[in-house]
């Protein structure tokens, strides 16, 4: 079965004019997970990764997964006031008005080797944000991967030079 199998097209979710591309099909299956991470640590030998940067809430899943298999720490990036300890954020537009994220001021050490994981690349946005309070703590980003890039909305055009990859491209 392909990776894209496992996605599941939700007309109109959350809202009208939206087609959204749903995991948990991925999520339920002990199969797909593996397949889909062990093509996303393909991309990553020798590359010796220290912080797996997981953002709120669906980039958590395989985050932790990544993390685990390639020995790094796991570092949550979360919506304002859910981080209990000092924070710095950063905010990006949305289609209507703005939103914000916070990662903890320790979590990512100067010279740290930084993988950020999404489920999602749309606009970039986000992406991009994360990027921002990486590189603010002083942490090298070797790579942003993500389950699924939405290749019509050309978020890749908003991030920098950095490393771009996804399992399945729609
Ligand atoms: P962006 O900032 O426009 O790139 O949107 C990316 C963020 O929106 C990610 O954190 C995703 O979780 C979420 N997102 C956007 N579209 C979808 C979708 O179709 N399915 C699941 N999440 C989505």
């Amino acid at each position: 079965m392909s990776l894209e199998q496992y996605i599941r097209d939700i007309q109109g979710f959350p809202q009208e004019g939206i087609l959204f591309k749903d995991i948990t099909p991925l999520l339920a299956s002990p199969n797909g997970r593996e397949e889909c991470l062990n093509l996303l640590l393909s991309t990553l030998k020798d590359k010796k990764i220290d912080k797996v940067v997981g953002v709120e809430s669906r980039g958590f899943f395989f985050a932790i997964l990544l993390a685990d298999r390639l020995n790094a720490g796991f570092i949550p990036v979360r919506k304002p006031k859910k981080l209990p300890y000092d924070t710095i954020s950063a905010s990006y537009d949305l289609e209507y008005g703005k939103d914000t994220l916070e990662i903890h001021t320790d979590a990512i050490k100067k010279g740290d080797k930084v993988l950020i994981h999404d489920d999602v690349l749309a606009t970039g946005g986000t992406a991009k944000a994360v990027c921002e309070l990486v590189e603010r703590l002083g942490g090298e980003i070797v790579q942003l991967n993500f389950l699924m890039e939405l290749s019509f909305l050309n978020g890749r055009e908003k991030l920098g030079k950095e490393e771009i990859f996804a399992a399945m491209t729609f």
